[in-house]
């Protein structure tokens, strides 16, 4: 018998064997009575006549709640573990049974709230009568068979009458449970049946208290859960984000779907085991056991055969068969309760799908690669968890428990699973993301080679045109008087000298470019090499109407280069000066020396370079955006040769430029010794 004390107690006697709880909470151990099967109802009342406060249930089984904290019990949270009535002489049965316990609260005199924290474990369903009263239950008791939940902390609060008098008096408690388990529980749980941990009395506060602690224990112990589905889902946008790159890529949606499915099972599971009342444990089952994770199975089937290349629709056909018969088993299973023929129905289509699962997601031709070093395991995870539902409870290895939290086999495979996906897929994102540059480049590399064509092309025509046209004026003799001829002769001088030079430059650049070029490197004056090639520029710049400036301090810097070729890069530099600069007609060519090294520069206050195109102009073929603008005719390979010769004789090319202000190339060698 327990005596809760709600009042200062005064010495009473007390009986041997007595718990008596002052202003505590009196877990309900026993003596409970109990028996299987289910209550008559009052024909008038329609109220249970067992959970009435004065029926007499010395008939019944007695049964002590007392927790057995020496249990080898593999899925027991704490040592709180109770065996159920199967273990407990009703072997294999289910259906319903009752519990009754007579209780004695010693009131103050005053009203008392009181509650009753229902046990956190309880297979499945059940009610709680109070003195003949129902107060509470858990689960939906409408149906033919009671509809059940996944056990969550419950609680049930009720009062009793203010004692009259002005000292405690003892008010007897009765309380009666109801328990409902279904057949499926019998295959599902460990020593299943009825109640599987204790019932505690205590004040509304308290229990409360308790309540509220457990919900949020029950709450975090879906961590794992949680953490599973919100890994699957950023593993679900990172497949489908890799369609973006491979738009044919089939594989990444089906891959995608698994993992999207796979989220959702596994959200779904912890919905259901950590809120009260979101899906029945039939329809969690029915949704995830024989619908969702079958599914998933199917979809991985097609995903690793597409990526082994074993994509045959035979397999895939193969698979749906196993899985919808996989589906309608449990379905049976699930519904009717366990089969030893249909469990052993079920592992064995089971173990035929991993097989196959295991076959196709082996590569078909190729040899393995190292993505397969990722893959195989993966699809071996895979297969651990196909097989591991459920039914490995008999086995004992249902779940552990590690940190707290509780895992079972398909939570602990689903961690190393997630890690390989994310590896592979992210391997797989960084492969695509390279190719896709790669593609990029190639296709910006073409279209710089066919604007060298055309602006070659468009080079070469000009001159040629005038030539032709100048030619058959001359031929038709239509050009009248000595001195119009002369300047004919002078336009097709100058004409074919520009085609000379055109070729020569394309020449050189292809020997540049090939590396045959040879460089006579020699110590010479850097300053008195650009004076030669700024006055053999001189005709051409006067023509244009420039002036060029030169300025050396010192007067001579001795470097080592080939003489030839420095001349050719400062040509080239004073040529685009000339190019680009249509309004401010000044050049400045600039020499000093610092720090050991020589520097030479070619300044102008021309139309400037965007810095975007500072880095590629020194590429072959590239051209200025503000260039091609402004309609002003080149190659796009000066800069280049220029840059390749400078590296060749250990010197460097250095561009300062701003848009519409100017620019200045600066040509730098170490200083050679005297
Ligand atoms: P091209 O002059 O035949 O186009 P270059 O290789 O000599 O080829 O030059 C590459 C590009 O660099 C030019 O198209 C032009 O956009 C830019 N550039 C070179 N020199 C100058 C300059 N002095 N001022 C402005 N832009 C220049």
């Amino acid at each position: 018998m327990g005596i809760l004390c709600l009042a200062a107690v005064k010495a009473e006697p007390q009986r041997q064997g007595d718990d008596i709880r002052e202003f505590g909470a009196l877990p309900l151990y026993g003596p409970w009575k109990f028996s299987i099967g289910d209550s008559p109802l009052d024909p008038a009342t329609r109220a249970p006549l067992w959970a009435d406060t004065n029926f007499d249930d010395s008939a019944w089984e007695n049964l002590t709640l007392w927790p057995n904290k020496w249990t080898d019990y593999p899925g027991a949270r704490d040592h709180a573990y109770i065996p159920g009535w199967t273990a407990r002489g009703h072997a294999g049965y289910w259906g319903y049974a009752w519990y009754r316990i007579r209780v004695i609260v010693r009131l103050r005199p005053v009203s008392q709230f009181l509650a009753v924290a229902a046990p956190d474990r309880v297979e499945d369903a059940f009610q709680v009568f109070l003195n003949g009263t129902l107060i509470g239950q858990f689960g939906d008791f409408k149906g033919r068979t009671p509809t059940t939940y996944y056990s969550q902390p419950t609680r049930f609060i009720f009062t009793v009458p203010p004692s009259s008098r002005s000292y405690p008096t003892d008010y007897p408690l009765v309380f009666a449970i109801r328990v409902w388990m279904g057949p499926r529980t019998l295959s599902t749980s460990y020593e299943p049946g009825g109640l599987r941990s204790k019932f505690i009395l205590s004040t509304e506060d308290e229990i409360e208290l308790a309540y509220l602690r457990n919900r949020s224990d029950l709450i975090a112990s879906q961590l794992p859960l949680i953490v599973c589905a919100v890994a699957f889902v950023l593993l679900a946008i990172l497949a489908y984000s890799l369609t973006l790159f491979a738009h044919s890529d089939r594989l990444y949606l089906w891959m995608g779907s698994a993992l999207a499915l796979m989220a959702i099972s596994s959200g779904l599971r912890a919905f259901d085991l950590g809120t009260q009342f979101v899906l029945s444990i039939l329809e969690d089952k029915l949704i995830l056991q024989c619908f969702l994770w079958p599914l998933v199975y199917l979809v991985w089937l097609v995903v690793w055969s597409m990526w082994s290349g074993r994509a045959k629709s035979i397999w895939t056909f193969a698979g749906s068969v196993l899985t919808l018969i996989h589906m309608i088993m449990n379905v049976r299973l699930v519904v009717y309760g366990p089969s030893p023929t249909f469990d052993g129905l079920s592992f064995l289509i089971r173990v035929m799908f991993i097989f196959l699962l295991l076959w196709t997601a082996f590569p078909a031709k190729r040899g393995l690669t190292l993505e397969d070093s990722l893959v195989l395991p993966a699809v071996v995870l895979l297969a651990i968890r196909a097989i591991a539902t459920e039914n490995l409870i008999e086995y004992r290895v249902h779940s552990w428990t590690i940190f707290d939290a509780q895992f079972s086999v398909a939570q602990l495979v689903d961690f190393p699973l997630a890690a390989l996906l994310a590896i592979l897929l992210l391997h797989r994102l960084r492969m695509s993301a390279r190719r896709n540059r790669v593609i990029e480049l190639d296709a910006k590399r073409a279209q710089v080679q066919s604007d060298f064509v055309a602006a070659v092309s468009h080079e070469f025509r000009s001159p040629l045109t005038t030539i032709r046209t100048i030619t058959d004026l001359l031929i038709d003799d239509r050009i009248p008087g000595e001195s119009k001829r002369r300047e004919s002769f002078l336009y097709l001088g100058r004409e074919t000298k520009r085609l000379h030079t055109l070729v020569e430059a394309l020449l050189d650049f292809g020997q540049i470019e090939s590396g045959t070029m040879h460089y006579r490197m020699i110590s010479c004056d850097a300053f008195e090499i650009a004076r030669i090639a700024v006055a053999e520029f001189g005709d051409q710049a006067e023509a244009a109407g420039f002036d060029i400036e030169l300025d050396f301090t010192p007067n001579s810097a001795l470097i080592r280069a080939d003489e030839e070729a420095l001349r050719r890069i400062i040509r080239n530099l004073l040529e685009n000066a000339v190019k680009y600069s249509p309004e401010y007609k000044q050049i400045w060519v600039l020499g000093e020396i610092e720090n050991q090294m020589v520097l030479l520069s070619v300044r102008d206050r021309g139309m400037g370079i965007d810095p975007t195109d500072q880095r590629a102009i020194f590429q072959r073929f590239v051209r200025g955006d503000a260039a091609k603008k402004a309609g002003i005719k080149g190659t796009g390979i000066g800069l280049a040769m220029a840059k390749q010769i400078c590296d060749a004789m250990g010197g460097e090319i250095h561009l300062q430029s701003e848009l519409g202000i100017g620019s200045t190339f600066t040509v730098v060698f170490p200083l050679a010794k005297e």
